[in-house]
């Protein structure tokens, strides 16, 4: 059971230091309590007291990470049922299948997939992490060549899938070092997966056919000393697996239901044959509320728009993309180019760059913090007035760089003009269009 904040303040130094951003032990004992704070905050907490403490400040959903370096995926960690409530920690990784029966030319195929298959989007790159090797065939040593081929041909976090303990233990001779997840542990295998996994130092799946037994299983790894286990109930009809991940959720956030407070795996590609309603349950999954998502193969059409919803409810929706304050060139613009200003809400930035960029005019592109805010919700917030852009053109340095003294501010601001007349003095302030889409035609009749 969790601590409360008076048990928690026990284990404190009481010093009251204020090292940790607060200026009290008790109330950083409370922000503890409530999952708003993290132990390591205070430097002066004693090992013993850390130890004891371990469990009040961990999430309800622990953190398991796959891989290693680079290519290392961190699911789990989740604290909220609700995005707004605060923000979703880590985004599932997504994977694609390999099967040991495939043949070369295929397996190959798919891991350079999984290395091309990558997108940019404000200013992310946004790529699937994880290659789920399967064991079809059975046969140890076929699946070790393949978990072989898999590891020295991507730098992705690997699954290694089998219910046969001597097939996981042939994968791991070939991938230990990279820290696979072995999935997955059963209530036949449970004992020799266990071994398999403490040996190795590996995470490992549970895998069970009803949401008792996911519990039963989940527990006994537990006591076993196994602390990164991922869950998955066997569920594999869209209502029944969707139910699950929100009932697993459930328990663990609201009841504190220990056995389920560990991140998911969900795999949409032994769900269905058709690739689009795959791609559906996949969704369905990246908001409720799998860890980790196995896809039998990667389509452009499908695994992009996954990728950006996922990256749009994974962000932070209290911290909006944002892009840095600066002056940013589009071409190669001029001392005659035009100078245009906007926000620095990051899918702005990219909307008005990407469409000066089709209109092939250079011009320089002035960004002003805004806190991420977009023009019209940061005009709103007195964040983007006359008396705010006026100081950072001139501070900005765009003053060296052109000949001209003439600025196009966005349509949605029109109503600064007049201020910035006064604030700007020698300037002429130029209206744009309101919608990005009318820029291309506005600065193709630029004269200085
Ligand atoms: S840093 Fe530690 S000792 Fe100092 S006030 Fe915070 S909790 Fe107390």
């Amino acid at each position: 059971m969790p601590l409360t904040g008076i048990e928690i303040f026990k284990l404190l130094p009481k010093t009251n230091c204020g090292e940790c951003g607060v200026p009290t032990c008790l109330a950083f004992a409370m922000q503890l309590a409530s999952g708003k704070a993290e132990l390591s905050k205070c430097p002066h907490v004693s090992e013993e007291s850390k130890e004891k403490l371990a469990e009040a400040s961990a999430p309800p959903i622990l953190p398991v990470t796959i891989g290693t370096g680079e290519g290392a995926v961190k699911i789990g960690g989740e604290t909220v049922l609700f995005r707004h409530e605060k923000r979703f920690e880590n985004p599932p990784g997504i994977a694609i299948l390999i099967k040991d029966t495939m043949d070369d030319a295929e397996v190959n195929k798919r891991l350079e997939k999984c290395k091309s298959m990558q997108y940019e989007r404000v200013g992310l790159n946004l790529h699937p992490e994880l290659v789920a090797v399967k064991s079809e065939s059975g046969d140890p040593a076929k699946f070790e060549s393949v978990v072989s081929k898999v590891k020295q041909g991507s730098d992705c976090a690997i699954i290694l899938m089998s219910e046969n303990p001597d097939v996981l233990a042939a994968g791991l001779k070939s991938a230990a070092d990279r820290k696979p997840l072995l999935y997955a542990a059963t209530k036949d295998n449970l004992d020799k997966v266990t071994a398999l996994a403490k040996e190795s130092s590996c995470p490992v799946a549970v895998k069970a056919s009803s949401l008792d037994e996911l519990a039963e299983l989940s527990g006994k790894l537990s006591e076993a000393g196994i602390k990164n286990i991922v869950l998955d109930s066997g569920a594999r009809t869209t209502r029944k697996a969707f139910e699950d991940q929100v009932i697993i959720r459930n328990a663990a956030l609201t009841k504190k239901f220990r056995p389920f407070g560990f991140p998911t795996i969900t795999i949409p590609a032994e769900m269905t044959d058709d690739p689009m309603k795959e791609g559906m349950l996949a969704s369905i999954f990246v908001s409720k509320y799998g860890g980790l998502i196995v896809l039998s193969d990667f389509y452009g059409e499908s695994l992009f728009p996954l990728l950006v919803e996922r990256m749009n409810i994974f962000t932070d929706p209290q911290r909006p993309l944002a892009t840095k304050e600066g002056i940013y060139t589009i071409g190669a613009p001029k001392e005659t180019s035009p100078v245009l200003i906007t926000t620095n809400f990051s899918l702005t930035y990219f909307l008005i760059s990407g469409y000066l960029e089709t209109s092939r005019v250079p011009s320089w592109l002035l960004v002003k913090d805004t806190e991420g805010l977009s023009v019209l919700t940061a005009w709103a917030a007195g964040k983007f007035s006359a008396d705010i852009i006026a100081p950072f053109v001139k501070k900005s340095g765009i003053e060296e760089k052109i000949n001209h003294r003439k600025i196009i501010i966005p349509g949605y601001a029109a109503v600064e003009s007049g201020g910035l007349e006064e604030e700007l003095s020698g300037w002429e302030i130029l209206i744009g269009p309101r919608e990005g889409a009318h820029i291309p035609a506005y600065v193709k009749s630029w004269a200085p």
